[in-house]
């Protein structure tokens, strides 16, 4: 069995949370989008009600170790979540200690030093190379400094780190509390409505965008068994329509992908675009027409799904029961290519009957872009993480290891 935050009595306790603060940055170095620190909150001022002593771990970028001493320092400092700390500070209204370091004699007083109520925040544990290969030792020591732990970083679920799996394992090991915060609570409650809908949550169709083909071929093959019908849009359309033999110009096509694209199309749940809108250039399209797929000119690019298409689409939206969706249908970030995208989700709204969840990092910021966000039964904070919740049916490394 797992548990809630809820459920812990943790009053003076040092609660160790992960969360996710893995946030976009500005080229000026000031915060672009915080969703994810806001996200994290119910969890935080839960513990903090409850008089615990909040130590709170998160990743943020990447820092590669093979690099030279100096590029590392530098990704480190690129990395650095002193920032994160000031604007969580702003958003509970209270201070939160900021340990510039993630293992010795400042972070073990600062944590000694916490008093009821009080919040931690621990620098990057990617600051840390054992980070990322749950290395034992690293995890012990993390864990030897709080009482228990809550994961609350949905996003990171699907990665066994030592913040993720190795400290929650040894806390198990110690007989200490291990439990889910109230943002892992709703992703699972949500995701796990995708993974396999019951008879009367019937037609379950995905739709699937964005780029590559080759980064999704395990999440198409866990929904062409799950789903009654699985859309294709986005770029990984114009892979599936080389496969049937069309002419895609200068359309992205993945040739190592042809034979899954046959594959998939033998499942007979796959829908097409039937209408595609083509440009002379990405970078600078001046000549952009609306065009049959099977009639894709020499020279053009495909960019986005035609109103013929969202017609097509429409009607497998307006019958759906459960929808998920991951991928924008076209290249929204460019005015001119965002129709289809939008009209997927006015087609969802639309459905008011319908469960409908949306996945992936760019996916919701197209949502959010066009103002669509509170249309949805849930949009997810994780991008890899809600692809393989369904794709290993809700069995993600950070959420089996809270099970007693
Ligand atoms: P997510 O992050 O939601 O999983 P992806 O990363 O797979 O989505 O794909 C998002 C990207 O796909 C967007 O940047 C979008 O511009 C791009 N895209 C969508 N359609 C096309 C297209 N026809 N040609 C090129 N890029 C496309
Ligand atoms: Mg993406």
């Amino acid at each position: 069995m797992k548990h809630s935050v809820k459920e812990l009595q943790v009053k003076g306790k040092k609660v160790i949370v992960r969360v996710d603060f893995n946030v976009p940055f500005k080229d000026d170095g000031s915060i672009r989008d915080d969703n994810r620190i806001v996200a994290a909150l119910p969890t935080i001022n839960e513990l903090i009600n409850k008089g615990a002593r909040v130590i709170l771990m998160s990743h943020l970028g990447k820092i590669d170790f093979k690099k030279e001493p100096e590029e590392i320092e530098k990704a480190k400092k690129k990395n650095s979540l002193a920032s994160v700390a000031k604007r969580l500070s702003e958003l509970l209204k209270q201070e939160v200690i900021f340990s510039s370091v993630t293992r010795g004699e400042e972070l073990e007083s600062k944590v000694a030093a916490l008093k009821d109520g009080q919040v931690l925040l621990m620098q990057n544990s990617r600051y840390e190379k054992g980070e990322s290969k749950n290395d034992p030792a690293l995890s012990e020591y993390w864990a030897s400094l709080g009482d228990a732990y809550v994961m609350d970083a949905f996003g990171s679920a699907h990665r066994a780190h030592c913040t993720t799996v190795g400290i929650p394992e040894y806390m198990k090991k110690e007989g200490k509390p291990v439990a889910y915060g109230y943002l892992v609570e709703k992703e699972i409650h949500a995701l796990g409505r995708c993974v396999n809908p019951q008879e009367n949550e019937r037609p379950y169709i995905a739709i699937l965008g964005g780029f590559k083909v080759s980064s999704k071929i395990q999440v198409i093959d866990a929904l062409l068994k799950k789903c009654d019908n699985v859309l294709i849009c986005g770029a990984m359309a114009y892979t599936f329509f080389r496969a049937q033999g069309y002419k895609t110009g200068n359309s992205f096509v993945e040739e190592d992908q042809l034979e899954y694209a046959k594959q998939c199309l033998n499942s007979g749940k796959i829908v097409l675009p039937v209408q595609t809108v083509v440009a002379n250039s990405f970078d600078n399209p001046t000549d952009v027409k609306t065009v049959n797929v099977y009639d894709l000119p020499d020279g053009m690019e495909g960019m986005d799904i035609g109103p013929n298409t969202l017609d097509v689409f429409e009607g497998y939206i307006k019958n759906a029961k459960t929808i998920f969706w991951n991928g924008p249908a076209g290249v929204f970030e460019k005015e001119g290519f965002q129709a289809g995208t939008l009209g997927i989700c006015k087609a969802i709204a639309a459905n008011k009957g319908a469960f409908s969840v949306v996945g992936g990092g760019d996916s919701a910021a197209a949502v959010k872009q066009f103002g669509y966000s509170n249309e949805f039964s849930h949009v997810s904070t994780g991008g890899g993480a809600s692809l393989e919740m369904i794709q290993f049916d809700g069995q993600l490394p950070g959420i089996v290891v809270l099970e007693d």
